[in-house]
């Protein structure tokens, strides 16, 4: 039986709106209770409040606690750093959870994906410690590391750093833990670079490694990035969790969309101890932004992955069942995956396959 739920919608810009549209067409379908609170972020928001990440709407966030997002742009080279990730620091949303598995009627080269990602999300080469070349801040640093190490920067060169910190690394080691035992996962891979990067990569690693925390009957391996990245191409079907500092997570999720037919397909959830926040992996697509052709599946998928959360399983594999029988039928699907249909079309598929 449904419950009554808040949740706030920002429906992002590009092809934000588009599918959040879809979503929130199929979510009310299977989950008639959700009380939608819509707030913006982006540019619409910047035209609207003066302001990209209006405090209105990290206030709706808090108050419901939970959220679902589209995408929303970010102008590069334009010296803001993204809201997306001004988000998940904001709200210390400290855990990416991306889950890609083979979808029926998507021909892929392996059909046998099933993993999930479980990406950091609030440190490494993400937390904005930039210095940008020839400001007297990368100057003023420069003249430290030669003191400190003897290091001499190239006078040309911007800096950005990377630190990971032990009690960071823990709550994400814990989590994916929690996770894996929850959703009954056999083995988790970090990824890392502990041999170039000792301090940051091996701090991550050894954490992981040394934590006395219940891992119940979870195995834990761990591989260097660049293998891991080798073996995912070619025996996806061998990983499970696979656990991320940030950059990393953000390129191997990209790659684990690509596995399983694209970018259009694969949702997720950037979790918090406090809050939660349900987006596609995907951006704003400008390319086909505006025309109604972008898949919105991913959209819906993280939609049920905020279903569960929100303490309604039944409701949740519904909708991923419903997924799952419009795909493998092959009749409505987006350009993206072969077919014509339009991004609309494919959320009432959707969501009339609930119904049956
Ligand atoms: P992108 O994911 O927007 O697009 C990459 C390619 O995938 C494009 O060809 C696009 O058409 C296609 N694609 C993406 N989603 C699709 C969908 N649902 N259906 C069909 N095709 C789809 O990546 P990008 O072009 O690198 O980024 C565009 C903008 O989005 C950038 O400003 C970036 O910063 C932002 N971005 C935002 C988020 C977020 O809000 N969480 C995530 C990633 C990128």
């Amino acid at each position: 039986m449904a419950g009554r739920h808040r949740v706030t919608l920002i429906p992002g810009d590009g092809i934000g709106p588009e599918v959040s549209a879809g979503a929130r067409l199929v979510l009310d379908a299977a989950s008639p209770g959700i009380e939608w609170i819509e707030r913006q972020a982006g540019s619409v928001a910047l035209a609207e409040h003066g302001d990209l990440l209006p405090e209105e709407t990290l206030d709706a966030i808090r108050e419901a606690r939970v959220a679902i997002k589209g995408p929303i742009t970010t102008p590069v080279g334009s010296g803001f750093r993204s809201i997306n990730v001004a988000l998940r620091q904001g709200l210390d949303l400290f855990a990416a959870v991306r889950p890609a598995r083979s979808l029926p009627g998507v021909p892929t080269r392996h059909g046998d994906v099933d993993l999930v990602v479980i990406r950091e999300n609030t440190e490494d080469l993400y937390q904005g410690v930039e210095f940008a070349a020839r400001s007297p801040q990368a100057e003023a640093l420069r003249e430290e590391l030669r003191r400190l190490a003897d290091f001499e920067i190239r006078p040309d060169a911007g800096v950005t750093l990377k630190p990971i910190s032990i009690a960071g690394t823990r709550r994400v080691v814990r989590f994916a833990f929690e996770y894996s035992k929850a959703n009954r996962r056999g083995t988790i891979t970090l990824g890392h670079k502990a041999g170039i990067m000792p301090t940051s990569d091996g701090l991550f690693l050894r954490t992981a490694r040394e934590d006395s925390i219940d891992r119940g009957d979870v195995e834990f391996e761990d591989m260097q990035i660049d293998h891991l990245t080798a073996r995912l191409v070619r025996e996806p079907g061998r990983f499970d969790v696979l656990l991320l500092p940030n950059l990393y997570g953000d390129i191997i999720s990209d790659l684990c969309a690509g596995l399983v037919g694209g970018l259009g397909l694969i949702p997720g959830a950037n979790i918090g101890w406090e809050y939660a926040v349900f987006e596609p992996v995907h951006g704003s697509a400008p390319d086909i932004a505006g025309k109604g052709v972008a898949n919105p599946i991913a959209m819906i998928l993280s939609g049920a992955m905020m279903l569960r959360h929100l303490g309604e399983p039944g409701g949740a594999s519904a909708v991923e069942h419903a997924v799952d029988a419009v795909l493998e039928a092959g009749k409505v699907r987006t350009p993206d995956i072969g077919g014509s249909s339009s991004t609309m079309d494919v959320a009432e598929a959707i969501a009339s396959a609930l119904a049956r």
